[in-house]
């Protein structure tokens, strides 16, 4: 039965794993900020500078900034309020239809304060409790274009919490690719800092790279996260909560008896392809395709950002498993060897610390199963052959967009 269960998961799953959870970092704009003050890239700065140029006119991001002013400027927006670097999250409760079908309501940010829907000039007739709209970058970060629906049986006292959760990780997928996005744009090609060292986490083959080899691989990135962003941002995108499934939905009662987090079904190009044996042992740039079709489908342990973003990157970008990072159990390592280390004699734990920094090293591509390993060593082992894979793998983009965006980083 184990052995049926882990077929399962192989074949349309997503396993489980306890994920960061979603820390409250404030504005998009403060972190862009800090993640500009720790990789000093100088360019983030300007990006966000020209952002603000185009709109509101007089604020200088940088001077602010340094100034310490805690993320509040003095300039003047048209309507007279002064600027706060402010995130607001729409309340659905406050919601009144307006007469042209634009929705009316009142947003929220973290301080309390509240403006309505007409006074942040957000045009949008499809608004969900919970977006969010950032003042810097103008940018609407809304789950309104996904329609969530129930597979198998979900109890009517549970169905709402779940359809909120999924539609907040919709919004924080969504804010949190847009800053990853704006990250690989203001890097120009040559990537440093904390954005180097979140790629080279989530794509291994990068760790042996030049900082302009990996350049050259940045649009293909950004273009994955466009396809995904456009993708959740399009009328036609849809979740589908997972329940009690019905004896009629195979896919469903073997992700219920896997524990897999998510998945999206198959297209018959993918079930082609899979027919052709060793074809993911190939180390040929995947090619990217359109993706698949249908819901993209959530289990409970799926209804956060992370697998949102992987599975999301499977249904618009056709990315595949070609293997689970192994993100958590490094986190863990890492935090065991820091305790380690204060009771340890220095030899040993420098030892130990070695031998843990070199299962993290990038391996030679011809050494890649071929498969999705589950277990441990080969499953780590495996992440760091994949090689040029890593481009066209589910795991890499969650794990890449969380951690260029804040999520702690395993060390290597
Ligand atoms: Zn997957």
């Amino acid at each position: 039965m184990r052995a049926q269960e882990v077929q399962a998961e192989k074949a349309r799953g997503d396993q489980v794993r306890g994920r960061p959870a979603t820390v409250n970092r404030g504005t998009t704009a403060d972190r862009i900020l800090a993640l500009q003050s720790e990789a000093g890239n100088a360019a983030v700065t300007q990006a966000v500078q020209r952002a603000l140029d185009s709109t509101s006119g007089t604020e200088d991001v940088s001077a602010a900034h340094t100034a310490g002013t805690g993320g509040v400027s003095a300039g003047h927006a048209s309507g007279g309020h002064a600027i706060q670097r402010a995130v607001w999250t729409f309340n659905g409760s406050t919601r009144t239809q307006h007469v042209m079908g634009q929705n009316s309501g009142v947003w929220f940010d973290e301080n309390g304060q509240s403006r309505t829907t007409a006074e942040l000039q957000i045009d949008s007739t499809s608004l969900q409790h919970g977006d969010k709209y950032d003042d810097v970058t103008r940018q609407l970060h809304s789950s309104g274009a996904v329609a969530v629906s129930k597979r198998g049986t979900i109890p009517d006292h549970k169905y709402p919490q779940r359809e909120t959760r999924t539609r907040k990780a919709v919004v924080e997928a969504q804010q949190k690719m847009a800053t990853a996005l704006a990250l690989l744009n203001a890097a120009g090609g040559a990537p440093g800092g904390a954005l180097l060292q979140a790629l080279r986490s989530a794509f291994p083959l990068f760790q042996t790279a030049t900082p302009q080899q990996i350049g050259e691989l940045l649009p293909r990135i950004s273009e994955v996260l466009r396809r995904v962003q456009a993708g959740l941002n399009s009328q036609g995108a849809q979740i589908a909560l997972v329940g009690e499934a019905s004896i009629l939905d195979p896919s469903a009662r073997s992700a219920n008896a896997s524990g897999a987090a998510g998945w999206v079904d198959s297209s018959t190009k993918d079930v082609a392809a899979r027919l052709r044996p060793g074809y993911m042992k190939s180390e040929e740039l995947p090619s990217m395709d359109s993706g698949r079709t249908g819901p993209i489908n959530l289990r409970e342990e799926g209804e956060v950002a992370w697998y949102v973003i992987h599975e999301a990157t499977h249904r618009f970008a056709g990315t595949l498993d070609y293997q689970y990072s192994s993100y958590d159990h490094e986190l863990a390592e890492d935090a065991a060897q820091a305790g380690l280390a204060t009771v340890l004699d220095p030899a040993t734990a420098a030892a130990q610390d070695a031998a843990m920094l070199g299962r993290r090293a990038v391996r030679d591509p011809s050494t890649y199963t071929g498969q999705n390993e589950t277990q441990r060593p080969k499953r780590q082992e495996n992440w760091y052959a994949m090689g040029r894979r890593a481009l066209m793998n589910a795991d890499s983009y969650a794990h890449f967009v969380m951690t260029a965006t804040g999520s702690p980083i395993p060390r290597s």
